[in-house]
């Protein structure tokens, strides 16, 4: 029997002008590959005041354990330039054994390869499996995320689907495929240190009190120290200050307040809140009292989590040498994922194609990367489902 084809799902799913939150007919035509594959398909569509509405898409088959569950989404991050692109990104072209077009690499193609590894899995099988497989595909991850994997997960949970293990297609390798898979991520929370003064008149500095000199000291006090020395599977944990505002137009008054923004990536040493506390207390011991200052923390919903290595994460990275020859790292750099809502509701890890030209002009994927990365998923269903 000929193999499923992940090149040509991959093109198909790329002519579908997906762009966050469209759902561009990508959700329609995974609906029509998995119906006729047996499997008992959802389309949900979410809505939240301020969002535009999302479509999202459950299927599974089977109903015994174990159940594994492939997560993705469809939805794809807006052209940029699109006069810069020298294929269009629609087009799904092949040149050289490379295909181009905006998806290939986040994350249409390795949708795509899972598709034709679970296809290519059950067709060797007779249309069955030992246990369960269900797909849980976004239509909302590139932009807000509000509509999308975080309210199916909730919505599937409330229909009693759980599973046992997740494989999210997130593009985790930094150079070849094979490099690395991601086993979590760093918590990432944003906050405005904000200093409060006297606004006054320059010249006469002993009537005014200036907030820029209490924010330079808070500042640099919190810039000093490292957070913490990392762990056994995180970086050090680091604050990173994005923007310094007085918004002083003038050049003869002292200003009343002066803010900075910061972002925190932080690792499994803290908890969100023992972060903020640790924040806070060396900013109170740089102002010595002598700052009035405070810290307006933004609503976070990206907490730091691990899937702790173990048989099923060497069951990924077994499949992976068996197939690329390489010894994948496990990491847990980078920025967030759906994984954080994810991991809320079982172990999850995350595995797809190479990530150097996501969300860039002319973003591709070499057509033998697919095929290899299906040959990786259909080997993981292989050992996954053999008892
Ligand atoms: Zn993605």
């Amino acid at each position: 029997m000929a193999l499923v084809d992940p090149v040509a799902i991959a093109r198909d799913l790329i002519r579908c002008p997906s762009v966050t939150p469209a759902e561009g007919g990508a959700l329609a035509y995974i609906e029509d590959l998995l119906k006729r594959a047996g499997f008992a398909v959802h389309r949900v569509t979410f809505s939240e005041p301020g969002t535009a509405d999302v479509e999202n898409l459950y299927a599974r088959i089977g109903t015994a354990s174990p159940h594994l569950m492939f997560a993705g989404h469809t939805d794809v991050v807006p052209l940029g330039d699109e006069s810069a692109w020298t294929h269009p990104p629609f087009g799904a072209e092949i040149v050289d054994g490379v295909l181009y077009g905006r998806g290939a690499a986040d994350m249409k193609g390795a949708v795509a390869c899972k598709l034709a590894a679970v296809l290519d899995h059950l067709a060797a099988r007779g249309g069955k499996t030992n246990g369960s497989i269900s797909f849980l595909i976004s239509g909302d991850e590139e932009d807000v995320a509000v509509n999308g994997t975080v309210k199916l997960l909730k919505w599937a949970a409330a229909r009693g689907e759980t599973f046992d293990h997740c494989i999210l297609g997130e593009p985790t390798n930094p150079n070849a495929l094979g490099d690395m898979i991601k086993i979590g991520r760093r918590g990432s929370l944003n906050g405005t240190l904000v200093v409060t003064g006297t606004q006054g008149h320059v010249a006469y500095p002993a009537l005014a009190d200036n907030p820029v000199r209490g924010i330079v000291a808070l500042m640099s006090a919190l810039m000093a120290e490292p957070l913490d020395q990392g762990s056994a599977h995180f970086d050090p944990s680091n604050l990173e200050f994005t923007s310094v505002d007085v918004g002083n137009k003038t050049v003869n008054i002292i200003p009343a307040e002066a803010r900075a923004r910061f972002n925190i990536r932080y690792n499994d040493r803290h908890t969100r809140d023992g972060i903020k506390a640790l924040i806070e207390q060396r900013a109170t011991d740089a102002a010595a009292g002598r700052v009035r200052w405070r810290i307006a923390w933004d609503p976070s919903n990206a907490d730091v989590f691990l899937t702790k290595p173990g048989p099923f994460v060497e069951l990924v990275a077994g499949a992976i040498a068996e197939v690329t020859g390489r010894k994948a790292e496990l990491s847990t750099s980078g920025g967030t994922s759906d994984a954080r809502f994810i991991k809320d509701y079982g172990p999850v890890i995350e595995f797809g194609l190479a990530n150097r030209t996501m969300h860039k002009v002319d973003e591709r994927v070499p057509t033998a990367d697919l095929v290899a990365l299906t040959a990786i998923y259909r080997r993981i269903l292989e050992r996954y489902f053999t008892p």
